[in-house]
């Protein structure tokens, strides 16, 4: 049984600018060897009048602050982390080593590709190695997000429109997507159509048919669509609907943010699809969340690398590597210099590490726990979708709700009570009371088996003293936020009190 395990020590610390006193530093700086010179001169109306005001703080002072702060936030490194559809995985510590390699770490943005043949040795293999994984033709490391790459991917498919001089401006995506699909096609000027269907089910060929049909039936640029769905489901149907939007004249995206659930056992270039975006930042072990840096390749099939993003990084006849600017079609640059760089060092070191057959065990073992967690938790919690889960499990506490009056929210703050980053909640929308939770296939089955009990410990308190869920989480730094507040009034300044 999991107990509540405290997070952190519950008092109000003074923050760092209510710490130290004047002339206190941490620093010691060798005598100045350079003329002074004054400010003012040089940056005119631009020059500070007065000091800045930061805090004079010894050393052990501020690095106290920092680690203290940086205790009081949850983290995969010291947690369970199941936030569905983020897949907040391993993060091998000898990427970070990798990644920190000087000769990477410290190469300049503008060096010349001649000097650069290591690095851009490097970004050519993992484009080879994603283009591989996603069962693609080529591959474009610039954008740096998963929602760059859907950005991308569009303006990829209507380059690919415009050069057969059409222009067709309708989406369509299934009404469990992200948010960011419909948002990727108001941005490229397009219209998402949404394909309504019931929560649980997979994308059907004749609901594809019939809200292309509703549409006019022309008009179509193409579907995007997430395999598998954000329900956790595998879209089996997938070969027969791309058959129907490529004879409608359209594209098919795939929206391969999470990939974990297919690498090594299904390649969507396979199935047809046309282009998709990968996560790094989610399959391929850089850590994320907190603002951590992104990076979403595209991947894409032979008849849209004319208009992929410029300049493409390519090997040449003699073996060396080199950015091919001569590309008349590319939709043009998305990001500066190589995009995020130091994931693309992350990501080949994972791929290399694990192989082919790694990575297909990665995934076998990530639905292997999802399922676990399903088979466990469904009678204590709804399972409403009636297929059997790939990487993630939907659950829903619509029933408990009724019951006892505690909602989504409040598990999801109690799990916190229990050392457990909450999952995903009220997403996909489709699913009233979702919970959304990802285990990936990094938990052994002991932590899987605490999470299980913690899950049913909290459906009980929520018969026994519903007060007790409602009012968590109790053993955190901060309790619960007021979230409108937090994001109407943001303080994210201190500034000194009044008197
Ligand atoms: C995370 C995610 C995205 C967006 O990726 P970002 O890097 O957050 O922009 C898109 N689609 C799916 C299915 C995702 O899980």
């Amino acid at each position: 049984m999991a107990r509540p395990q405290p997070q952190g020590i519950k008092f109000r610390e003074p923050p760092i600018f209510e710490r130290g006193t004047k002339g206190r530093s941490g620093a010691s700086l060798s005598p100045l060897d350079v003329p002074d010179v004054d400010p003012a001169a040089h940056f005119g109306a631009l020059a500070r009048k007065e000091a800045a005001g930061l805090p004079e703080v010894s050393e052990p002072e501020a690095f106290r602050h920092f680690v203290r702060l940086s205790q009081w936030n949850f983290c995969i490194d010291s947690q369970l982390y199941p936030l569905g559809s983020c897949t907040m995985k391993y993060n091998p510590k000898i990427n970070e080593w990798a990644a920190r390699i000087p000769a990477f770490l410290k190469m300049h943005p503008e060096t010349p590709d001649e000097l650069a043949q290591g690095s851009l040795e490097v970004m050519w293999h993992v484009q080879q190695m994603l283009s591989a994984v996603s069962g693609m033709d080529a591959c474009s490391l610039q954008p740096s997000a998963g929602a760059q790459g859907e950005l991308t991917g569009l303006m990829m498919m209507r380059a690919y429109h415009a050069s057969k001089g059409r222009s067709p401006k309708k989406v369509f995506i299934p009404e469990s997507a992200h948010g960011t699909n419909p948002a990727s096609c108001a941005l490229n000027g397009l219209v998402a159509v949404k394909i309504e269907k019931n929560p649980g089910g997979v994308v059907t060929p004749q609901e594809v048919l019939a809200a292309i049909e509703r549409e006019g039936g022309d008009d179509v640029c193409g579907l995007m669509i997430t395999n598998p769905n954000t329900l956790g489901v595998y879209e089996k149907h997938l070969p027969e609907i791309i058959e129907i939007v490529h004879g409608k004249g359209g594209l098919v995206y795939g929206d391969g943010a999470n990939t974990n659930a297919i690498m090594g056992h299904a390649r969507p270039g396979d199935i047809g699809v046309d282009v998709i975006h990968i996560n790094l930042h989610k399959t391929f072990t850089t850590p994320h969340g907190g603002g951590g840096p992104g990076s979403g390749p595209v991947c894409f099939k032979k008849h849209l690398e004319p208009f992929q993003p410029g300049p493409v990084l390519v090997r040449k006849d003699d073996g060396t590597f080199a950015f091919d600017r001569d590309r008349p079609q590319s939709i043009g640059r998305l990001r500066a210099f190589y995009g995020n760089f130091g994931m693309f060092i992350r990501a080949y070191t994972y791929l290399r590490e694990m192989g082919g057959e790694g990575l297909k065990m990665a995934s076998a073992l990530a639905v292997l726990n999802a399922r676990y967690l399903w088979a466990m938790l469904k009678d204590t919690y709804a399972a409403p979708v009636p297929e059997a889960c790939m990487h993630e499990v939907v659950l829903s506490d619509v029933d408990l709700e009724k019951a006892t009056g505690v909602k989504t929210l409040d598990v999801a703050k109690r799990l916190l009570d229990y050392g457990f980053h909450a999952p995903t909640i009220y997403f996909p929308l489709v699913v009233p009371g979702a919970l959304m939770i990802e285990p990936t296939e990094t938990e052994t089955k002991e932590t899987l088996d605490e999470f299980i009990d913690a899950m049913k410990a909290i459906a009980r308190e929520a018969q026994e003293d519903p007060a007790l869920v409602k009012g968590a989480p109790h053993n955190t730094v901060v309790g619960r936020l007021d979230e409108a507040r937090a994001a109407r009034q943001p303080r994210l300044r201190w500034r000194p009190q009044a008197g």
